[in-house]
């Protein structure tokens, strides 16, 4: 029985293997700021989520020293029995004062939270109306939950609208979008879809994993860049911030409501106390430090128009994220292997995490790359670029 079961699996990895899907991991260690080694080989890192360079900051490392020294290495139990410490409580107070919302939940990352908000919120009888290229977590979040779903075009306010009109006899409706797309690196309008939801009377949930840090007054986020309040925001501690961890944040009401009846809140063991601790210390950092968010906006706006002045394909807006659109899944496999042989790291991403024939680098800008970082994968972009005649 077992073999058999091998049998059938080894067989689905060949179609994904014949697909040209295969995923394979790499080993990663740190070098110096904006660098790794990437299995052994040191690259320009231009691929990662530590947007501000947070993750390596030694502020935040001394501060979580400190508490695993006091509290040890695990949380031993979930929020709701023994694993609830002053640090979590003051995390949440932290990033609800940071979002200037009512109240804040911790997860153990922001895929859970999504999926807690979402399966929590949305049940039998209600319609989710969500963004095309919204984040997996959304998605699995939409399947979990009991409500129907329908996927409107990316960014398309006139679908959105469409589907709103044709859907008024759903006890509740809740609009669920990404605030800046992952993949895609573009942020969804939403002062417009915060009117569509008054006009329809919809929810609104916001996932700020990259706009967190990035978007709005010292990286508040996406409402605050467009000044629009919305039900409820579900973001993640792993990208700007630098550590580990999902968040929601909205009004008392909701942050109770979650805490009662969102599972991955309930059934999971709360993250180490040390965690929260630096957590708490890397938000201090981004609200006194405009200056890191403003040397990675130059950075990106160099980087942008530079790429984009060489004949390149880059998708997104002004956000750490710059997807450069190759097309052919194996042919961009074959880009990021040349990228790497001249020194960056940029993995290329295919689907399904995009659609058919949008392969591409998705590249991303650091706080802690130098001017001379940036030049250099400028370079290895306009040098692999003409060899594989994308430009
Ligand atoms: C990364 C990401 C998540 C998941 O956050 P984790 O903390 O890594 O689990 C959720 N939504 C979006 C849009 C993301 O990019």
């Amino acid at each position: 029985m077992l073999r058999q079961t091998h049998e059938w699996l080894a067989q689905e990895v060949d179609t994904i293997k014949d697909q040209r899907l295969y995923r394979q991991l790499r080993t990663i260690s740190p070098s110096t700021l904006g660098r790794s080694y990437v299995d052994g080989m040191e690259s320009i890192m231009a691929s990662s989520n530590n947007y501000l360079g947070l993750a390596e900051d030694q502020r935040l490392t001394d501060e979580a020293v400190k508490i695993m020294k006091e509290y040890g290495v695990g949380s031993t139990g979930s929020r709701l029995t023994t694993g609830n410490t002053i640090w979590h409580e003051k995390l949440e107070k932290r990033i609800a004062e940071f979002k200037n919302e009512e109240a804040a939940l911790i997860f153990s990352s922001g895929y859970l939270a999504n999926i807690g908000v979402i399966s929590s919120l949305a049940g039998e009888g209600d319609i989710i109306l969500s963004d095309q290229f919204n984040h997996a977590s959304i998605i699995d979040g939409c399947r979990l939950s009991r409500a129907e779903t329908s996927i409107y075009g990316h960014l398309n306010m006139e679908d959105l609208q469409e589907k709103l009109i044709h859907s008024q006899h759903y006890k509740r409706r809740f609009i669920v979008t990404d605030g800046v797309f992952s993949m895609d690196g573009d942020i969804a309008p939403l002062r417009e879809i915060k009117a569509l939801a008054e006009t329809y009377n919809a929810f609104v949930i916001v996932d700020d994993a990259h706009a967190t840090g990035i978007l709005g007054e010292n990286g508040r986020g996406t409402s605050d860049h467009f000044d629009v309040s919305v039900d409820v925001i579900v973001g993640t501690f792993s990208k700007s911030i630098g550590t580990e961890g999902g968040f929601v944040t909205g009004s008392r009401a909701l942050i109770e409501y979650l805490r009662n009846r969102a599972r991955p809140f309930i059934f999971q063991t709360a993250l180490p106390p040390s965690m929260m601790a630096a957590t708490i210390k890397a938000i201090d950092i981004i609200e006194t430090s405009p200056q890191l968010q403003d040397h990675l906006q130059h950075l990106i706006d160099y980087t942008r128009t530079e790429l984009l002045n060489f004949g390149f394909d880059v998708r997104g807006e002004r956000t750490p994220i710059l997807p450069v659109v190759i097309g052919d899944s194996k042919k961009t496999m074959n880009f990021s292997k040349e990228l790497e042989n001249n020194g960056v790291f940029a993995p290329a991403i295919r689907p399904p995490s995009v659609p058919q024939g949008e392969s591409r680098i998705r590249m991303t800008i650091m706080a802690t790359h130098t001017k001379e970082d940036i030049q250099e994968i400028c370079k290895a972009f306009y040098k692999v670029g003409k060899k594989f005649e994308v430009i």
